[in-house]
């Protein structure tokens, strides 16, 4: 049975090399985040000799406005990856006064990721949900987002859904009734299992990516299916999304 996490901080665990052994032990299949371009290679060394783990380009919108100035360094390293992540926009109170330069970088690597002939994108989207879907409609050609910890109403679950989105869910997401309404809003063939370790908590530690796909108990509630039918759509999911992402790698080396 196929463990899947699409989005953690591997480089962000106390010891990454140890929970990187045992996903290799356990055959997780991982996409690793990065949330700043200057952690790009060492975080993609951790996966060496790991080929069920991709590295993810980032720069998370909390550093955008402090790391504007990596972005010739995201420009060059992106064609290392067919991922890009974590990327989006922070509307929370901490974060509100930068909106608009995050917004700026966040379109400048939307349209690096377009001419590169699309990527698969992890978004982060808290506080700011309408104002990155306006942005992902403007640039449609950057690839494949994936809406992390999407806590969105009904109508904006539709409106992504009709820009292409798909959405990763973390067991920490399913503990609050919004997340869980959220959740049953979304067409079951677009989510995908994550869990936002080391940064998501499950009984006050933090969730290893090998715990990801917990979610398949909730979803069968929520969906009121069998856990194993509720686990194959989760991995039917993730094949479907890893074949577009190579035809996306593809496209982009024949280009
Ligand atoms: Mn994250």
């Amino acid at each position: 049975m196929a463990l899947i996490d699409l989005h953690c901080h591997l480089d962000l665990y106390p010891e990454p090399g140890g929970v990187v052994r045992e996903a290799v032990d356990r055959g997780v299949y991982i996409l690793s985040m990065t949330t700043t371009p200057t952690a790009f290679e060492g975080t993609r060394k951790l996966a060496h000799g790991a080929p069920r783990i991709r590295t993810a380009l980032g720069l998370h919108p909390e550093l955008a406005a402090t790391r504007a100035h990596e972005l010739p360094l995201f420009e060059k390293l992106l064609p290392k990856t067919a991922y890009v992540g974590e990327i989006g926009l922070d509307g929370s109170r901490p974060h509100r006064a930068t909106l608009e330069q995050q917004a700026g970088v966040l379109m400048d690597i939307l349209l690096l990721c377009a001419r590169a002939g699309g990527k698969t994108l992890s978004l982060h989207s808290r506080e700011a949900r309408p104002m990155l879907l306006d942005l992902l409609a403007v640039e449609p050609m950057a690839g494949r987002p994936i809406l992390h910890w999407f806590t969105g109403s009904a109508r904006e679950i539709r409106r992504a859904t009709e820009l292409g989105c798909w959405f990763s869910i973390s067991p920490a997401m399913l503990l609050s009734k919004r997340g869980r309404v959220s959740v049953a809003a979304m067409p079951r063939d677009r989510v995908l299992p994550e869990t936002d370790g080391p940064f998501a908590q499950q009984n006050g530690r933090p969730l290893y990516p090998w715990q990801a796909m917990q979610i398949s108990r909730l979803l069968a509630e929520i969906w009121n299916i069998p856990i194993e039918e509720a686990a194959a759509q989760l991995r039917s999911n993730f094949r479907r999304l890893s074949e577009l992402s190579r035809e996306l790698l593809d496209a982009k080396v024949i280009a």
